[in-house]
């Protein structure tokens, strides 16, 4: 029953099913229509021979002499060129007598009633060491009375046999060619189903433990080897998954420690002994500062895991010219006291549609970079409309990003080796992206490193 539920099994004996189901159709058309013809020549040679006779009972005036019914009388007829085909003739008077007979003598006298008055073929089953026999009865008719009868027959027992040999040809001839069809099915499938098994015993070996087995099959291009490949090429999804989450919790658990360690350090340093009122003062501040850092963080990770499925937006309509005059001001102190300035150029109003809350947050992220990683130039933030989309460049002339770091610096935790030592986790970038793309745009970067780096954000505008 286990055997059954494979599929080489259940395929080749499907096979074996419909190669038997076809032979049986076509065995049956070719016994049929071979059949009829054998019984049809028969029939018709029967009749031909019969009608062979009838001209050699007449007389010159058309008028019939029957042989007479006298056992030394000579025979009126030659009926040789028509017994050497295996046929034989008996020739019946008007009370059923015989009165000429040629042949194989066993079939001579085969009934006793009077023949039919029509001509007829009857069939007469198959006695003791006598096969099936075939009778033509033509009555010899002359002004509408009655004669006699020429009585042609033939036993069918060749026929028979050739045709019992055809259907032990045809049966075994069948039955060998389906077990055949069969096992080749089943070798067939064997071989086309071995990659099967070995993704079933991959998928067996596979644990999140370790996600690092592949198939690798050879690529022929068939339906198993794109399963396999599409099967392969999902593991290793899963597996760049799991290793980002792993990175991921491993980097936030590092991150959120340093905070709390610089508070225990803090702490564990002002109680050690009695400490002045400004000492208390600077650990309480020092406390804050720590404290507001593990918030920000903690809201970042936040933003980003909220972000994951989608981050949800409170869309309306806002002047984005408005939005970053007002962001800008907010930050122009901190570039003020690094000494260069943080300039805007912005058209009078820009409208689009979004949700201000993350813009800001967008905006500040690329702002609060801007300004870190610049020392000497400007900042500048600019916006205009393009087409179907409203564009904000936020460009720098800071210490600029090497080009085989550009391609990361949107991961998460991402940081640049030269600005370890600033402030930041590496999720600002992260999380001015999750804002950009839930917001349908695009959020490019270009960066020469020493000279500065410009971040230009796409939004697509508000349907009209
Ligand atoms: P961080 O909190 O470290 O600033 P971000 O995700 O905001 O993290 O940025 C990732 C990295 O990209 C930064 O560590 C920094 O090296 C680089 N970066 C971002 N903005 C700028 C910029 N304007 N100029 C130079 N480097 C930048």
């Amino acid at each position: 029953m286990k055997m059954l539920k494979t599929l080489r099994v259940r395929f080749a004996l499907w096979l074996t099913l419909l190669i038997l189901a076809f032979l049986a159709i076509f065995s049956f058309g070719v016994h049929f229509s071979l059949s009829r013809s054998l019984y049809t020549g028969v029939d018709e040679t029967l009749v031909l021979s019969a009608e062979q006779i009838i001209p050699s009972l007449q007389e010159e005036d058309g008028s019939i002499l029957m042989p007479p019914l006298d056992a030394n009388a000579p025979d009126l007829i030659e009926f040789d060129p028509i017994t050497q085909r295996g046929i034989t003739i008996v020739i019946l008077s008007q009370n059923g007598y015989i009165l000429q007979a040629a042949g194989t003598h066993s079939l001579f006298s085969l009934s006793d009633s009077l023949p039919p008055t029509q001509p007829e073929f009857q069939t007469i089953p198959e006695a003791a060491e006598i096969d099936r026999i075939r009778v033509y009865s033509l009555p010899i008719v002359e002004n509408d009375q009655i004669l006699g009868w020429v009585q042609t027959m033939q036993s069918l027992g060749t026929t028979e046999e050739s045709l019992d040999k055809l259907r032990t040809l045809l049966v075994t001839g069948s039955a060998i060619l389906s077990l055949l069809a069969g096992f080749a099915g089943y070798f067939l499938a064997t071989r086309a189903l071995a990659p099967i098994d070995k993704i079933t015993n991959t998928a067996h070996r596979i644990s999140i433990e370790d996600l690092s087995a592949r198939l690798n099959l050879p690529d022929t291009g068939d339906e198993v080897s794109r399963l396999a490949n599409t099967f392969d090429e999902m593991l290793e999804r899963i597996e760049s998954g799991f290793t980002r989450e792993r990175q991921f919790t491993a980097d936030a658990s590092h991150e959120l420690r340093t905070p709390l360690t610089a508070m225990q350090t803090i702490l564990q340093f002002t109680r050690e002994g009695e400490r002045s009122l400004p000492e208390y003062r600077l650990a309480l501040d020092d406390l804050a500062e720590e404290a507001d850092r593990l918030q920000a963080l903690v809201e970042d990770l936040l933003h980003l895991a909220r972000g994951e499925g989608g981050l949800e937006l409170y869309k309306e309509e806002i002047d984005l010219s408005l939005l970053l005059d007002d962001v800008a001001d907010s930050l122009r102190a901190l570039a003020e006291k690094k000494g260069f300035a943080l300039k805007t150029n912005l058209p009078p109003s820009l409208i689009i549609f979004g949700d201000t809350d993350q813009l800001i947050r967008l905006i500040v992220n690329l702002l609060d970079n801007a300004i870190k990683y610049t020392q000497e130039g400007s900042v500048n933030i600019s916006a205009h409309n393009e087409e179907d989309h409203s564009i904000i460049e936020v460009a720098d002339t800071g210490i600029g990003i090497q080009t085989e770091h550009l391609p990361h610096i949107f991961e998460r935790f991402y940081r640049v080796e030269a600005s370890r030592s600033s402030q930041g986790v590496g999720l600002g970038l992260s999380i001015a992206e999750q804002i950009v793309l839930a917001h349908g745009g695009k959020l490019r970067v270009t960066s020469v490193s020493g000279k500065g780096t410009k971040f230009t954000v796409f939004l697509p505008n508000p349907p009209e």
